[in-house]
């Protein structure tokens, strides 16, 4: 028999991949064979609610988007209960992006832009980076309590979200790792809805020696600079060049399953997968978390927000509205 799915581990149940496409899931999976271990992301209805709340501009939703994958591809893996907060500041149309993700399965993001600034960058905003402009990506990931807070920083300079990626990685990690990330809009019966996908994919060897890597190339080094090159490992650059054969149209193609792409991908060297990961849009945002907030705040703060005899406070994550009386949101009358 010549069936490609019996490349798969010997100790994993052999199937054929499901043709059953599940959205809102991130599907983690091993290439034995290329010492890979991955994860691929499916977004639909979770990123469609999370970024239809707020009403951005197409390329702004794109780039959340992206955040958003990216966020579900990092944060995944995360213990019970852990947290993972993705978040740029930077100088351009778009100044600040949030995604937070709470283990094992909250979703919630948004974005902070200025219309004028994303309405003049339309043209040159094919790419992420545009967007963003200079500034950094911060990574928290906090496991609870009684674990230490971890903060990777990142440079952004003009490059996309997946650049910054393969620079966090090869700078602080010092894994050998692709990320590909896609978000896309689909139409159909006249409805918009949003849709991504993400492919993080990562070399991890049993033998240190064998992680070498590429830096990655200076884009403004003067002509003539050597570059320092590396001779990477056979098995990940045949990794490296499967990935690279992804398109964007597979990661987003709402009739392509998870588990098929994945062996399209792989098929010749065997790919096992593991248990999906469901992710949903759900904020943390309540009526009692904002009273507290606002409870934080100095009385002066407090009456300053007295507008029409109401305190009315709107959560930028999910847009949910929350109303108080001045007496309920702790304004002392003078
Ligand atoms: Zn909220």
């Amino acid at each position: 028999m010549d069936s490609p799915s019996d490349k798969i581990t010997a100790a994993a149940p052999i199937r054929a991949p499901s043709a059953v496409p599940i959205d809102d899931a991130v599907l983690p999976f091993e290439v034995a064979a290329l010492d890979l271990r991955g994860r691929l992301t499916r977004m639909g209805p979770a990123l469609d609610d999370i970024l239809t709340k707020h009403d951005y501009p197409a390329p702004v939703g794109k780039l959340l988007g992206e955040a958003i994958v990216l966020t579900t591809l990092l944060g995944s893996s995360l213990k019970f209960d852990g947290r993972f907060i993705l978040q740029t500041q930077t100088d351009g149309p778009v100044s600040f992006l949030v995604v937070d993700f709470q283990a094992p399965d909250r979703l919630r993001a948004y974005a902070r832009f200025d219309a004028e600034r994303v309405k003049e960058a339309k043209d040159s905003a094919k790419h992420s980076g545009s967007l963003l402009g200079r500034g950094h990506l911060a990574m928290t990931i906090d496991q609870g309590p009684d674990m230490s807070r971890y903060q990777g920083l990142v440079a952004l300079e003009g490059g996309s979200l997946e650049e910054a990626a393969h620079e966090y990685f090869l700078r602080s990690e010092q894994i050998p790792t692709r990320v590909r990330l896609a978000v896309g809009e689909e139409w159909s019966g006249g409805k918009h809805r949003w849709r991504a996908g993400g492919l993080l994919t990562q070399f991890l060897p049993k033998a240190p020696e064998r992680l070498r890597q590429a830096d990655l190339h200076p884009g403004d080094a003067p002509e003539g600079v050597e570059l320092h090159s590396v001779e990477e490992d056979e098995a990940w650059v045949e990794g490296q060049s499967l990935v690279a054969t992804v398109e964007d149209i597979e990661l987003i193609d709402p009739d392509l399953s998870g588990e098929r792409l994945l062996f399209r991908l792989f098929h010749e060297r065997g790919v096992r997968v593991f248990k999906d990961v469901a992710l949903q849009a759900r904020c943390s945002c309540s009526r009692d978390a904002v009273a507290e907030m606002l409870n934080n705040f100095s009385a002066q703060d407090r009456a300053d927000m007295v507008k029409d005899d109401k305190v009315v406070v709107t959560c930028e994550f999910c847009s949910s509205v929350y109303e108080f009386t001045p007496r309920e949101a702790g304004v002392t009358e003078n």
